[in-house]
């Protein structure tokens, strides 16, 4: 580590901060660690928010045990928000005027809940999920209703649309595009979503271009999907994607498009200043992954990166989800002209991306993460692979380990 580096100012007090702490201070940082978060709660995981905390008596999701947390021996600033990065002087400015001096910056500002529709936000039984506070009102809400309306057929709107029908509520999601999830999965597996979720009775209107809402005096709030009014709701749960939180990255000058741009090491275009999780466009795929293990392994790599460490990150997107009590797990994202190849278990299905090659693009797995596993070792081989093998339920897949 070069011994120039006294002062660590990490801006984002979420999964990848979190991360990016504890991998600073176990590479051997000693220095100044100042976290700048906006919420006042300590480090947490966000995939229960939509899941166990609002189905159960769930608490804090911490990231760390109390001890490890106090061993980060971190300088809390909270809940507080970073309003400028000067780089000439390497500063960040707090809204209460607090300046501090970096040595190394890290922005780990996240992404925020987009509504499709500004005034949305007016309307009380209108909610988004992000934080810990979001889940916990959103369990209270839901403690009091009948009837969810979802907006939004992504990841956010089904793990919740999920959890409200384990509570017992009638659920119905709207969609814009004509697939489940369509951004992230090819249509063999949205349709097998879309099952999965009429199988536990939601209501799925798909193709839904425009939507309205109307508030009732009650508080109630009717759903119009292309002119057609729905029962009113007792609820509306909004999961229409984020926005990223480039803002302070922009107005410091750092080069940005979808998000920061960064090298493999999380690098920005200044030296001294990196990005992690949300906010930092991957170095590779060219987009700003919102998962939980981009986060977490991203932001360990860029820690060590800082201290001046050979750091490159280079695994393939992985993300999952459980959705009425089965798990989901997605390897890789959608690119170029791919086939897929359907293999069927009694665990449940597996869906084969590949490209012309026979290589490995995507693969999606229901209670199966054994083979997520061999797929990942597949992608990072760019192992060619034989089509009718992956469909045949009696081959066994460990033999290609
Ligand atoms: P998302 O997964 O991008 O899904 C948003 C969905 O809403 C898309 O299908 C989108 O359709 C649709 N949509 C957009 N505008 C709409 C409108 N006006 N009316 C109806 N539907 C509309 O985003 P999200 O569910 O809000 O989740 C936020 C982020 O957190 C995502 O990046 C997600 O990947 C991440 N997340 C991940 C997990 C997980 O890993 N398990 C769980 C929760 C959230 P179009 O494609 O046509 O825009």
């Amino acid at each position: 580590m070069t011994s120039d580096i006294q002062r660590i100012v990490v801006i984002g007090g979420g999964q990848a901060g979190g991360y990016a702490c504890k991998a600073l201070r176990s590479e051997g940082f000693q220095g100044q660690l100042m976290v700048v978060a906006d919420e006042p709660h300590d480090f947490y995981e966000r995939p229960p928010l939509s899941k166990g905390v609002i189905t159960a008596q769930e608490p804090l999701p911490r990231l760390f045990p109390a001890d490890s947390l106090a061993a980060l021996d971190i300088d809390w600033h909270r809940p507080q928000r970073a309003t400028r990065i000067d780089r000439d002087a390497r500063q960040v400015e707090l809204n209460d005027g607090t300046r501090l001096n970096y040595d190394r910056l890290l922005i780990a500002t996240g992404s925020r809940p987009r509504l499709p529709v500004e005034e949305w936000a007016g309307i009380g039984n209108v909610m988004t999920l992000r934080s810990w506070d979001d889940a916990c009102q959103l369990k209270e809400r839901l403690e009091g209703s009948r009837r969810v309306g979802v907006i939004g057929g992504g990841w956010i709107g089904l793990e919740v649309a999920s959890s409200a029908r384990k509570l017992g509520m009638e659920v119905d999601v709207f969609e814009r595009a004509p697939a489940l999830c369509g951004r992230s999965v090819g249509p063999e597996v949205a349709e097998a979503i879309r099952e999965l979720h009429q199988q536990h009775g939601v209501g799925l209107e798909l193709e839904r271009q425009d939507i309205q809402l109307d508030e009732a005096q009650d508080g109630r709030v009717t759903i119009l999907a292309d002119g057609q009014a729905h029962e009113p709701y007792d609820l509306i749960v909004v999961g229409t994607g984020v926005t990223i939180n480039l803002e302070l990255a922009r107005e410091a000058g750092l080069k940005t498009e979808q998000g920061i741009v960064i090298d493999a090491a999380g690098q920005t275009s200044d030296p001294y200043i990196f990005a992690a999780g949300d906010v930092a466009q991957h170095p590779h795929l060219g987009l700003c992954l919102q998962s939980w293990a981009y986060a977490q392994n991203q932001a360990r790599v860029v820690a060590d990166a800082m201290l001046g460490k050979e750091a490159h990150y280079d695994e393939p997107a992985w993300l999952w989800s459980d959705q009425h009590g089965v798990n989901i797990q997605i390897l890789g994202v959608p690119s170029g002209e791919t086939h897929c190849v359907v293999r069927k278990e009694a665990q449940g299905p597996v869906f084969f991306y590949l490209d012309q090659d026979n290589r490995l693009v995507q693969m999606v797995a229901f209670d199966q993460p054994r083979a997520i596993k061999l797929g990942k070792r597949w992608m990072s081989a760019g192992r060619t692979l034989d089509p009718q093998s992956l469909e045949d339920p009696d081959f066994n897949l460990m033999q290609l380990r």
